[in-house]
């Protein structure tokens, strides 16, 4: 029976990451995927006319080295969200137009908002990246959820709106669920909150031509047979020792490591033997996934642009809570996307298909005016209830779960090795985050077999 150096569960970017680089230095790897294809919360949708759809992450932004590295190495192109023109603000019932990073909001609330941007980033800065828990003040920032935080620091609506919509987008979950330092430390490792929320020079800066799941596809291809689609990891036994049987829907297979590259709640549904530490599983349960739909309107050309609009829309109210154009580079067809998140995911997951699209188009019609009302094609989705994702776009983490249980994220247990994007300490929640922590599980892999010896 054939013993794999490694064996990793999850073809999404940290699986294929960390595959990559076991393959690249030299070792046998065997993934294993439970979804008919690869690139887990990245998924792009191809059509018969040529057009597609990222369904899942979308967009690339600074400092983020490795997924442009990737892009560079398989020759695909990447190419700027456009910023040229004005965006939309949604709030007291109206669409408002603006230039710039300041919302057009009364002048007390854009004071209360800038002031408590700057504490939170200040408040940021001081997070140890690799040991939340050992920053200053950790066990008070964790005591706290943002919400708490909110209440004590903002004194105006507007504030506290900007601030919700925000915490939706970024983890789907709100406010009041969110431990205070779990936001400062996912911001420090997305260098700031003020880079998290921008296009240009931020987090949304750029654009896969072909879709996000492109470089997904590529690594896959060179991968070949070692990624077995379809084949869910069921049971991990290390009783043995010196190797560890994973077990799949389909058959058993032998490891000297594995590296766990899923989203953290669904580490849950497998069956360890022996059991995983009891630290493990309780940081685990305390990492549930958020709430995100995306809505997808495709129009024959962006006509936002000839308005004067750039596509980027944010509401303080409403469903739509962000929406970007994400148009080819050509510009061939208008494609606009839009998030509905957090609290109000769950309030549309209620509501049948036929509805969820006439509340959007009603919004965006408000910001974008009559063209907007008939797109060509709608597309609402979302991985909630995808067995293999159970939410979106990430896990956040409610007060008193870093300081008492963080030193579990990334320890090895045994021979099995953690990684996924939520474990990540630069650009964690993203695409780099996710490829940046399967290589480093694919780094500690490399060193526990060099520790090892003969027996490895
Ligand atoms: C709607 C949405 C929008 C987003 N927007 C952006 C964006 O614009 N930019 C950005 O950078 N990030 C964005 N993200 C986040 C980004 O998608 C994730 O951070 C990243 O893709 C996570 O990668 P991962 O490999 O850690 O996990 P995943 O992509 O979740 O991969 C895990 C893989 O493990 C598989 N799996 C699970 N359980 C098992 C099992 N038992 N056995 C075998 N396989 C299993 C899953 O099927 C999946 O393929 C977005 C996410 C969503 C959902």
């Amino acid at each position: 029976m054939t013993i794999y150096d490694c064996i990793i569960v999850g073809a999404g970017y940290s699986g294929l990451a960390a595959a990559k680089s076991l393959r690249e230095a030299g070792k046998d790897v065997l993934i294993l995927e439970a979804r008919d294809r690869v690139g887990g919360r990245v998924r792009t949708k191809h059509y018969p006319d040529g057009r597609y759809e990222d369904h899942g992450a979308a967009f690339l932004g600074v400092q983020q080295d490795q997924m442009y590295a990737l892009a560079r190495e398989f020759n695909i192109h990447t190419f700027d969200v456009p910023t040229e023109g004005k965006s939309v603000l949604r709030y007291a019932g109206k669409p408002f137009r603006y230039s710039g990073l300041i919302p057009p909001l009364p002048y007390l609330s854009v004071l209360d908002a800038a002031l408590s941007v700057n504490r939170f980033e200040a408040m940021a800065e001081k997070i140890d990246l690799e040991e939340p828990w050992k920053s200053p003040n950790a066990e008070y920032l964790d005591s706290m959820t943002l919400e708490e935080w909110l209440q004590r620091q903002t004194w105006t609506k507007a504030a506290k709106d900007l601030f919700r919509v925000t915490a939706d987008l970024l983890w789907g979950t709100s406010t009041s669920q969110l431990s205070l330092l779990h936001c400062l430390w996912f911001s420090k490792a997305g260098v700031n909150l003020t880079v998290l929320g921008s296009v240009k020079d931020g987090g949304q800066e750029r654009l896969i031509e072909g879709g996000a799941q492109s470089i997904a596809n590529e690594i896959h291809r060179i991968l070949g047979k070692l990624v077995h689609l379809g084949e869910p990891v069921i049971g991990v036994d290390q009783r043995e020792g010196k190797t560890v049987a994973v077990e799949t829907t389909k058959a058993t297979y032998q490891a000297r490591h594995v590296i766990f590259a899923v989203p953290p709640p669904l580490v849950l549904k497998v069956d360890f033997e022996p059991p995983l530490p009891v630290q493990k599983t309780h940081l685990l349960q305390r990492m549930p996934m958020g709430a995100t739909y995306k809505v997808i309107l495709t129009y024959p050309k962006a006509f936002w642009h000839e308005e004067g609009l750039n596509g980027e829309i944010l509401s303080l109210e409403g469903f739509l809570a962000y929406g970007l154009d994400v148009s080819p580079e050509d510009r061939s067809r208008g494609v606009f996307m839009a998030f509905v998140v957090g609290a109000k995911a769950y309030r549309f997951a209620e509501m049948d298909e036929k509805t969820q699209k006439a509340t959007i188009l009603k919004e965006f019609v408000e910001c974008f005016g009559e063209d907007a009302a008939m797109p060509k094609h709608m597309t609402v989705h979302t991985m909630m209830d995808e067995q293999w994702s159970s939410g979106c776009p990430v896990a956040g983490m409610p007060p008193g779960a870093l300081t008492t249980l963080g030193t579990w994220l990334r320890k090895p247990i045994g021979r099995v090795h953690w990684a996924g994007t939520e474990l990540a300490t630069v650009w964690s929640g993203y695409m780099e985050g996710a490829v940046r922590s399967g290589q480093r599980a694919a780094q500690e892999v490399l060193e526990a077999m060099k520790l090892g010896g003969l027996d490895e």
